[in-house]
């Protein structure tokens, strides 16, 4: 059975029938219409924020209406639904005064109340927060730091629109105050992907530009939904399949917006859509590292991979050809939910593709054998060779604004700024640079923080955004740990729930203001490593403070005595500071305007053949199938994301397939043999708990179920990361129950 994805009846209807008109797709017209409803009370600022600054949604990048990929206008209804954030008023303080009310409102709700205008805390046994000033919330912070040891406080730093700036900020103020327990919200990302990197090419960003995809024979996306996630990539994809591109899809479900999507700024597009994918190879959660071992096992057979390449620049190529030919097609296919006749249609594809771009997502990543999924998608790269050349390229695409940038500039608990590993060498290079005692421990990592603070063993957590309550697996676990630590401080733009668990001794809020208005502008990097700049866009909401001036002072606050090593006085300081500590973004402290970008590294990286590691080759890796444990009649489960962006949800239905957040994907043929039907109730069931919702008929692999994150969360087992990252596993297994009514 060939996987080229076949059109259906409505699929030809849409052709005919001008916007879809029958077809299940985003309104993108009427919902930009609600969104200047939205901010009609503050238009001008929108205006200022859209044609001005660089989008704070997903990581494709563009400063203002431009990007330089298209020609055209760039521009999604992630950004125009993120709008609302830059634009809203403050909220009423008196409100917090009395946390019991809030705590009934859901995070949509409590976005909706406004920004955070003032510095508040909350002491112990108060019924809510009382409003402070600036500086009696520094003193107190300061207080708890001097009082207790660099190694019970941590700090993690959410992706939310934070720019290079304040991620650069965030380390040094915690390295100026001993500790290494900094971390970014790329740990919960593609944390796995940078270690499989590194150790495949010896670097950690896509090693091309999205125009390698223009005319590329091939881009493979492995658990990966761009049309969700980075929606203007359907342009990009539009105009890539005019050049001849073949898109192929492997995932458990055939995400609707990559099969045909309506790209609104593409006359043509937007009348009749575009279809996108033309091949959909349905593996089975988990399975992708069999499936790909099955492909490899015939690429390696056949002869059908690129042996100049691999002979001249790569290294430990026959530990992996001999592991795929030893595999079983049996093995592999029991794993991956899919035959070698698929692996073969698959090789061929490759076979017949000189050039390929290899793009994957979380579906690859929040597993515990992240980093080994993704160093099978590297060795099918590198058996290729499709890397350092025009239309080919490694590319992990990232779903949130900042998260490049966030451990390029050392925002990480087991890395310095430059992606420097944390230990004594570097750690004297960076004290000498300093002027201060850097640590050469390395620190706690996002999800082992809340593990400390669960133990006992942190005095103050330190929140810049973000939400492990609603982030991270095992929220009642979650909420204990949140409330078992002294102090909690929570540095955000808006109210979240974890901010009302009370702590042991006191929560304080820091007003924050957003990415377009911080102090002297700020940098974001996108995901072809596009250093981009942001001006300065000035609003003031009540007391907010830029938010790396909030962690400079508050640094400068524990140990006055020194704050002159802090530097960084403004923006432009530390730029200049950050180009001569992380060499790679010299020439970025000269932007200064909207339109201003670099692109670390140009077009492509290892253009030359020659990779940044020890021995300058690229570098195979053979890694273990996964222990899959799934007992019999159980379902593999992946969380999925629907109208949302991070955990602010937008939308109770999701436009591109119609599921309702209470959605749970089920296959006809599962379906059937459970005799259920579409909207049937059913409930999801394991060790860890119960998730109640509907059938929701779709496209999927048998034996896979998908269910909305983070609603789902409690059904995921907290202990499960992968090994080299810590990056938590959002998946699990599941049995099914109908439920009456
Ligand atoms: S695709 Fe991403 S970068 Fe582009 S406008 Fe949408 S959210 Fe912003």
């Amino acid at each position: 059975m060939s996987h080229r994805i076949k059109k259906t009846w409505k699929d030809r209807l849409s052709r005919i029938l001008p916007f879809g008109v029958g077809v299940t797709k985003p309104k993108h017209f009427r919902d930009m219409l609600g969104i200047i409803w939205k901010n009609r009370d503050n238009l001008g600022y929108a205006y200022k924020v859209l044609t001005k600054g660089v989008c704070d949604g997903c990581a494709l990048g563009v400063a203002g209406l431009h990007d330089w990929t298209i020609s055209g206008t760039h521009l999604c209804m992630t950004r125009l639904n993120l709008l609302r954030l830059n634009t809203m008023p403050a909220l009423d303080v008196t409100l917090l005064e009395n946390v019991a009310a809030l705590q009934k409102l859901d995070n949509a709700q409590l976005r909706e109340l406004g920004r955070l205008p003032f510095p508040m805390v909350r002491e112990r046994g108060a019924k809510g927060f009382r409003r402070i000033s600036w500086d009696d919330a520094n003193a107190r912070i300061a207080a708890k730091i001097r009082a207790t040891t660099p190694k019970r406080w941590a700090m993690f730093v959410t992706a939310r629109g934070v720019t290079n700036e304040i991620y650069y900020m965030a380390q040094k103020a915690a390295r100026f105050l001993g500790t290494n327990n900094v971390d970014n919200a790329a740990r919960l990302c593609h944390a796995p992907s940078t270690s499989a990197m590194k150790h495949a090419i010896g670097l950690a960003a896509s090693t091309c530009s999205y125009k390698d995809w223009y005319g590329t024979d091939l881009i493979l996306f492995f658990g990966s939904n761009p049309a969700n996630d980075q929606p203007v990539t359907t342009k990009y994809l539009h105009e890539a399949k005019a050049l001849g591109t073949k898109v192929v899809l492997v995932n458990p479900y055939l995400e609707p917006g990559m099969k045909r999507y309506w790209v609104p700024s593409s006359a043509s597009s937007a009348l009749f859509g575009t279809d996108i994918a033309d091949y959909w190879f349905p593996v089975s959660q988990g399975g992708d590292i069999a499936f790909l071992y099955g492909v490899l096992k015939i690429l390696f057979a056949e002869n059908w991979v690129d042996e100049r390449f691999i002979r001249e620049r790569t290294a430990e190529v026959d530990e992996l050809k001999s592991r795929a030919a030893a595999f079983q097609f049996e093995e592999l296919e029991a794993q991956a939910g899919l035959d070698r006749a698929a692996m073969r249609e698959f090789a061929a594809l490759i076979r017949d593709a000189k050039n390929a771009v290899i793009v994957w997502s979380m579906g690859l990543t929040q597993h515990t054998y992240g980093a080994d999924a993704v160093s099978m998608a590297l060795n099918l790269g590198l058996a290729r060779g499709y890397v350092g050349r025009d239309k080919c390229g490694l590319m992990p695409i990232r779903g949130h604004s900042s998260v490049q940038g966030g451990a390029e500039m050392g925002a990480y608990a087991t890395a310095f700024p430059g992606g420097k590993t944390v230990n004594a060498e570097n750690a004297k290079k960076l004290s000498d640079e300093y002027g201060f005692t850097v640590p050469d421990w390395p620190g706690l990592t996002s999800p082992e923080m809340v593990e400390a603070s669960a133990r006992g063993d942190l005095d103050l957590l330190y929140c810049l955004g973000g939400n492990f309550l609603r982030t991270l697996p095992d929220p009642v676990y979650v909420r204990d740990a949140l409330a078992n630590v002294p102090m909690r401080v929570h540095q955000d733009i808006i109210l979240t729930d974890q901010m009302f668990i009370e702590a042991k001794e006191e929560v304080i809020l820091l007003p924050a203001k957003t990415r377009y208005e911080q102090d002297d502008g700020g940098t974001e990097t996108s995901t072809e490593r596009r250093i981009m700049f942001s001006p300065e866009i000035p609003r003031q909401v009540g007391e907010a403070r830029a938010e790396w001036k909030i962690l400079r002072d508050i640094a400068a606050a524990v140990h006055p005595e020194r704050a002159a090593q802090l530097g960084c006085e403004t923006g432009g300081k530390m730029r200049e500071e950050i180009a001569r500590v992380v060499p790679f973004y010299d020439g970025f402290q000269h932007l200064a305007k909207t339109g201003d970008a670099i692109q670390y590294g140009g077009p492509h990286l290892c253009a030359d053949g020659t990779f940044p590691t020890a021995d300058g080759k690229a570098h195979f890796r053979t890694v273990p199938l996964p222990n899959l444990q799934k007992a019999a009649g159980e379902f593999e489960v992946s969380t999925r994301r629907g109208k949302q962006f991070n955990t602010l949800i937008y939308a109770e239905i999701d436009p591109l397939n119609e599921a309702p957040r209470d959605a749970v994907l089920m296959s006809t043929d599962d379906a059937a043999r459970l005799h259920l039907i579409h909207g049937d109730r059913i409930a999801l069931v394991n060790r860890q708990g119960r998730y109640e919702g509907r059938v929701h008929l779709a496209p999927i692999a048998r034996g896979n179920l998908q269910v909305h994150w983070p609603e789902s969360n409690h059904l995921l087992r907290r202990d499960l990361r992968d090994g080299p990252s810590g990056a938590p596993d959002y998946n699990t297994q599941v049995r099914v129950e109908r439920l009456v009514g």
